[in-house]
């Protein structure tokens, strides 16, 4: 099969960082906020979010990776000034690695929105896209749900408002929002949003819901944003009650997959870059002579990403395989198909034995597919775990807390792995 060259066609339409000079720029641009994101972070306000970093879709795709960014803070800062920061920073990798863990429920949010339609009525399927395309009435959250549409990107305060006026105060299945969620955020990342719809809906932490309530929307929503208040009276603190939700996933554990041997000979060795990871040059991977440099952006061709979604990953990708490029010394290809038979016919076309990734965490991108797809066409797939990433899932079991006592001693005594 001809695989075709993509032509990235450029995507302006979108003030978040692409390239991981702009994350570092954007970064450099928030430092004298530092400091006081613990006192400000969470109040919602228009102009542009400017108390909060606004890199979560840069740092999803890992143009720049938290423990940089966290590095970084703690060369100019105490940990007990930037905390909250460091914190937050490191909620990402707690929620993936804990994914990791419990496969069951990524397997299980899939299962919920393929049998959807058939489960749910039309009366629940039409109020669902009313609320999700900003109809519901409630203007602050249609205000929420038009920002998401046009954007793809939304506050977190305002994630977790929206989030729960769906589950809790709509009364609609907690899948479908984190599906129309996954389809439009830039962010959009398989731990973080279901995990985080988990918890709203009172699955993630047992007899633990997270209400919407009007006490809250007023002390953190600027009165700008409250100036229109059709539907307010619908979060009254005495109205608004849990709505109680039954556990379907397997919460099994499963023992998260580590570094694949690499072959005794990589001389028809090639690197796939994917939009899980798109730092390879700072990572264990870059003593590799490569044989090739491939890029391909999963969401491409995807029935559960917007265009702007698949635009921004495969600006992104474009930025990784320029680094990739300049770092290895050779050219790059970027597929415009995604799939895994493109992939093996692009490695089994340059007669390639093996193709070295670096390991995503569960969700979209399907491993087991690849390996297959690629074994058939006599090329193995290797795929290398990040020494950060080991550390975080082997700590990511449980609880947050635990988790981020342990990170904290770490960074504290500088222990904690950069890649
Ligand atoms: C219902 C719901 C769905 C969400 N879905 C996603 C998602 O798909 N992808 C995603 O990256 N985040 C998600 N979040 C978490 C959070 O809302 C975003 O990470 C954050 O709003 C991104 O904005 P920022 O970069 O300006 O964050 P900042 O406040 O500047 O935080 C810095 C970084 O810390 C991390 N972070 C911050 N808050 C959280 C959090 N609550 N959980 C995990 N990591 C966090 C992100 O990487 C973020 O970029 C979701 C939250 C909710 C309530």
């Amino acid at each position: 099969m001809e695989t075709e060259l993509k032509t990235i066609t450029p995507f302006t339409g979108t003030p978040f960082a692409s390239t991981r000079e702009q994350a570092f720029q954007r970064w450099a641009e928030f430092a004298p906020a530092a400091t006081s994101y613990a006192r400000d972070r969470n109040f919602v306000k228009p102009g542009g979010h400017q108390s909060v970093t606004r890199l979560s879709p840069s740092i999803r795709m890992r143009l720049v990776r938290e423990p940089e960014l966290v590095t970084d803070l703690l060369s100019k800062h105490s940990i007990e000034s930037v905390e909250k920061l460091a914190q937050e920073l490191y909620w990402r990798g707690y929620w993936k690695g804990w994914l990791e863990w419990h496969p069951g429920v990524w397997a299980d949010y899939l299962k919920r929105v393929s049998i959807a339609p058939e489960t749910y009525s039309e009366a629940v399927l039409t109020r669902a896209r009313e609320v999700a395309e900003g109809r519901s009435g409630v203007a602050l959250m249609d205000r929420f749900a038009r920002e998401l549409i046009e954007t793809g990107y939304v506050h977190n305060h305002a994630r977790m408002w929206w989030s729960s006026f769906w589950v809790h105060v709509e009364g609609l299945p907690w899948e479908l929002g984190a599906s129309w969620y996954e389809q439009h955020l830039l962010d959009a990342d398989a731990a973080t949003n279901t995990l985080s719809w988990r918890w709203v809906a009172g699955l993630q932490t047992k007899d633990k819901s997270y209400l919407v309530r009007l006490s809250n929307l007023e002390r953190f929503t600027d009165p700008a944003l409250l100036a229109e208040s059709a539907g307010l009276e619908r979060f009254n603190d005495k109205i608004v009650k849990a709505v109680e939700i039954e556990e379907t996933a397997d919460l099994k554990l499963a023992t998260p997959p580590k570094s694949d041997p690499m072959p005794a000979d990589t001389s028809k060795t090639a690197l796939w870059l994917h939009d899980e990871d798109l730092s390879v040059e700072h990572s264990c991977l870059r003593d590799l002579r490569p044989a090739g440099i491939v890029g391909t952006s999963p969401s491409i061709q995807s029935t559960w990403a917007t265009k702007a979604r698949t635009d921004y990953a495969q600006l992104a990708v474009a930025d990784g395989l320029a680094r990739a490029s300049k770092h290895f010394g050779m050219p790059n290809e970027q597929l415009a198909d995604a799939s895994p038979e493109a992939l093996a016919a692009w490695a089994s076309a340059r007669g390639l034995t093996h193709l070295v990734s670096l390991r995503p965490f569960t969700g979209r991108l399907d491993l087991n597919a690849f390996r297959e797809t690629l074994k058939a066409a006599g090329v193995e797939l290797i795929c290398q775990r990040r020494v950060w990433d080991q550390t975080v899932i082997s700590q990511s079991q449980r609880g947050f807390f635990p988790y981020w006592e342990n990170m904290r001693k770490r960074l504290a005594k500088r222990q904690m792995p950069l890649e």
